[in-house]
């Protein structure tokens, strides 16, 4: 399922150099982007970058200043939300408190007046998609707060949206219970074939559940891709530093040939070797973003490592399946690294002030230029 790959494939959605102002301030910037039928798509980015923005034109709530946006060919900047075959479910739920799960669910449908038996169709449909046969009879205040969120998503989807706009929807939600109703999500998201367009603070829900993610900032598109390719081949320090954690080593770089580059970096340290397919100028300044899982940490010096260097440990943050290595460097830069707890020693593979050597291939870490 890759249909932005596919050039015959025509988006459900198009937004067409988007811009959108409040007064004087510009919340969106010329923004271009299509998304496809059957897309569970994020929107990711720091407060205020104008997720809420997008999905509120994508609803109906807000017109473009400028450009236009497309729901399956038809421009829709006019198109009242009501008349839009778009649905959005806030991290509210605004579920009425004095109807039934049932009734709550029927709600939209029973406003567009549709038959009986067609509503008590649907309701039911809804109710196994959602697992929630056993509470049709009951209040909102008589369920979990798991099952709440279930109900404000099979009212949204009750009228079939081509697209639910979903702002925060497990933000309510405890941390494990968020986990599994991700799964829940995208199984929900799957049956029903229907677009989602999720907004989230969360980077992990993103890439937990989205076929790709769009990272925002101050308005802009900064990289839409898929969470693997975000996350192993972001575009810029910005994107690399908001996803994940990353060690960020600024330099100088020289062309060797073949795409391989030297890069002088800090004072009194060995060169480092990347590769790229980028084209980067001699003595130009550079990036180079490299995961703490790519960096191995060892008490030798490994025999023939493109990079390393040696540090002494500062801080480890020990989380269980994981722990990470703050490894400061002569100059007191800090480089992380992270080892895998397969076995139960590993907790205390190294403690501070040990000296170690960290190191890495030459293919293990992205060359950005901003
Ligand atoms: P958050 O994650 O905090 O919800 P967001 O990414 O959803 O943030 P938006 O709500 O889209 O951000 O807001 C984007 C920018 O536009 C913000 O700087 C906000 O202050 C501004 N903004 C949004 N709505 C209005 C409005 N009606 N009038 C003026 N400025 C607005």
């Amino acid at each position: 399922f890759e249909p932005w790959n596919d050039p015959e494939a025509t988006p459900l959605i198009r937004f067409w150099n988007v811009t959108k102002k409040f007064g004087d301030f510009t919340a969106i910037h010329d923004l271009s982007l299509e998304i496809f039928e059957r897309e569970f798509f994020a929107l990711l980015g720091p407060s205020g970058c104008g997720k809420t923005t997008m999905m509120r034109m994508l609803a109906g709530f807000e017109e473009p200043t400028r450009g236009t946006i497309e729901l399956a060919g038809q421009d829709i900047a006019h198109v009242p939300p009501n008349k839009r075959a778009v649905n959005m479910m806030f991290q509210s739920y605004a579920l009425f408190p004095h109807l039934t799960v049932w009734d709550n669910i029927a709600f939209g449908l029973r406003r567009d007046r549709k038959p009986k038996d067609e509503i008590a169709a649907r309701v039911e449909e809804m109710l196994k998609l959602t697992r929630l046969e056993k509470f049709a009879r009951r209040k909102p205040d008589q369920i979990s707060g798991g099952q709440r969120q279930r109900v404000a998503l099979a009212r949204s989807l009750a009228k079939a949206p081509k697209l639910l706009l979903l702002d925060e929807p497990l933000g309510a939600l405890d941390a494990k219970l968020r986990q599994d109703t991700q799964f829940e999500l995208m199984d929900i998201q799957e049956k029903t074939g229907t677009t989602f367009v999720i907004v989230t603070h969360d980077q992990e829900e993103a890439m937990t559940v989205a076929s790709r993610i769009a990272v925002m900032d101050e308005g802009r598109l900064m990289q839409v891709d898929t969470p693997d390719r975000i996350y192993e081949e972001p575009g810029s320090v910005y994107v690399a530093d908001f996803i994940g954690d990353v060690n960020i080593i600024e330099g100088r770089a020289t062309p060797q040939g073949e795409g391989s580059y030297r890069i002088d970096w800090a004072e009194g340290q060995p060169p480092l070797t990347a590769r790229s397919e980028r084209r980067l100028a001699a003595g130009q300044t550079c990036y180079l973003a490299i995961r703490p899982e790519k960096v191995a940490i060892t008490a030798d010096r490994p025999a023939d490592a493109a990079n390393a260097i040696q540090g002494k440990v500062h801080d480890i943050a020990y989380l269980g399946n994981l722990s990470t290595y703050h490894v400061r460097l002569a100059d007191g830069q800090i480089i992380k690294a992270q080892t895998s707890n397969r076995r139960r020693i590993a907790r205390r593979q190294f403690t501070w002030e040990d000296t170690v050597w960290l190191s890495w291939t030459a293919t293990a870490g992205v060359l950005l230029e901003n």
